[in-house]
């Protein structure tokens, strides 16, 4: 804190980390040595520079952008770009510190990193959008590399913008090695990409539910967002027959008392990602409640999916839903909710995943689409998935297993912060101190 009294998201996420942590190695001295927590709270390398493009007015603009290199002990940096105008180095870095957690619950060899601007995507022409992405990569190329540092999407940054970047990436490192994840199918990417933050993350909350007796059948469910994580999310729990009654966009809610039906859930999908349309106008063409200024925590469900941003989700949310009956929250987004939120869900026993955890379907994916480039070969849909499936089996039971409570319940926070550790931890003392 003392470091970086101006980084509050990176405080948050390390102070979470690290109230797991603590006992942990209080109770195993092994890990205690060798400054093991204070290398894990410190990036390898950060990158800031000038993005200066020229806007379709001819007027120059210029942005600020990232590239936080934070832990290569286990493989190459990974981890997405985020274009927002909210974007800084403190929101890039405890991005970054999550995904190397994340990254080492995947059961696949992939170091922590996360990138990203202030440039908003939001009005831009494509022709803006595609010089913004071009003049970044003129800088960051010389940065990246198969296997160093391994860049891919998040907020803001899609199929368009990674189309972009990865093109001007393979331009100036004359290599087609496909040096980003998330790319089209046309150009080296992997089936299943897109869906699978949103599906694994459903896929990670169906195993609480079984392991408590439960599934998504018949049971409501909100959902924040309306992005890629969102929209898959909804798809998958609708597929296994629960009723997606909110999705969300920062101007507020879309609330479909009745459930979304496939038909209604397509329509969405074709205004967000053709239209690039806001939800208070597809309510007004829809006919449906639109209510604008509020998130969806108040609506009575059964199952809650924040998958929009990080702490959107705060005690009074929590308490509501407590209060209303949730009994499982799954985060598709990463840190949704506040440190107070996740106390209220640990003291009420509700089935609570982090996002390193509920979240990492996506990276996972990310990471065979690295296996498929490596081997010049792109499998099947149905292999994808299942592949993606197992992996989401393989990370809850690897939490459960390190969050076991004395009752026999799981707390999954301290689950996935052990697990993540125990494997960097074993990784970085086995590479000697440097
Ligand atoms: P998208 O850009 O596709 O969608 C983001 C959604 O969140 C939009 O509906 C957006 O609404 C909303 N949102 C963004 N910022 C805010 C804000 N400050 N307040 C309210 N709503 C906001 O992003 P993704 O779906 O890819 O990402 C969503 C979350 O999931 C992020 O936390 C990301 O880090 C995380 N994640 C994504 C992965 C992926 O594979 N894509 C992998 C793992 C995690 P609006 O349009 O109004 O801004």
């Amino acid at each position: 804190a003392k470091r970086d009294p101006h980084q509050p998201e990176f405080l948050q996420a390390v102070r979470e980390v690290m109230t797991s942590l603590w006992p942990f190695v209080q109770n195993n001295p092994q890990y205690a040595k060798a400054g093991l927590l204070e290398r894990l709270v410190e990036p390898e390398r950060v990158i800031q520079f000038r993005v200066s493009w020229v806007d379709d007015s001819g007027q120059v603009q210029v942005n600020r952008a990232f590239r936080i290199q934070h832990n290569s002990a286990i493989g190459p940096f990974k981890g997405g770009m985020r274009f927002h105008p909210s974007v800084n180095l403190s929101i890039l870095k405890f991005l970054a510190f999550e995904q190397t957690f994340k990254n080492a619950l995947t059961t696949l060899p992939m170091g922590g990193g996360k990138g990203g601007s202030d440039f908003d995507p939001k009005g831009k022409s494509d022709g803006e959008v595609m010089r913004f992405c071009q003049a970044l990569i003129f800088e960051l190329y010389r940065h990246l590399g198969s296997d160093t540092d391994v860049p891919a999407g998040d907020i803001g940054v899609g199929a368009r913008e990674i189309g972009f970047m990865a093109g001007m990436m393979k331009k100036l490192s004359n290599d087609t090695s496909g040096i980003f994840t998330g790319k089209g199918i046309a150009y080296g990417g992997s089936l299943m990409r897109p869906e699978a933050t949103g599906y694994g993350t459903v896929y990670f909350a169906e195993e609480m539910l079984r392991r408590a007796g439960k599934s998504f059948d018949g049971l409501t469910v909100s959902i924040s967002g309306s992005g890629n994580v969102a929209q898959f999310a909804a798809e998958k729990a609708m597929e296994l027959n629960a009723k997606v009654v909110t999705v969300s966009d920062s101007g507020g809610t879309l609330y479909v008392k009745e459930g979304f039906t496939d038909e209604l859930l397509e329509e969405l999908k074709e205004w967000k990602n053709v239209q690039r349309g806001r939800l208070d106008e597809f309510a007004k063409v829809r006919g449906l409640q639109f209510e604008a200024g509020k998130r969806p925590w108040h609506i009575p469900v059964d199952i809650a999916l924040p998958c929009a941003t990080q702490n959107e989700l705060d005690g009074d949310d929590a308490r509501k839903l407590v209060a209303n009956g949730a009994i499982c929250v799954a985060e598709g987004a990463n840190m949704p909710a506040t440190l107070e939120a996740v106390d209220v869900f640990l003291e009420a026993r509700t089935l609570y995943a982090p996002g390193k955890a509920s979240n990492a379907g996506g990276v996972s994916t990310s990471g065979l689409e690295m296996s498929q480039n490596a081997l010049r070969l792109s499998w099947h849909h149905a292999e994808v998935d299942e592949r993606l499936h197992g992996i989401m089996k393989e990370i809850h039971a690897n939490c459960a297993h390190h969050g076991k409570r004395a009752d026999g319940s799981i707390n999954y926070v301290d689950g996935a912060n052990i697990a993540g550790f125990v494997k960097l931890a074993d990784a970085i003392v086995a590479q000697g101190v440097y």
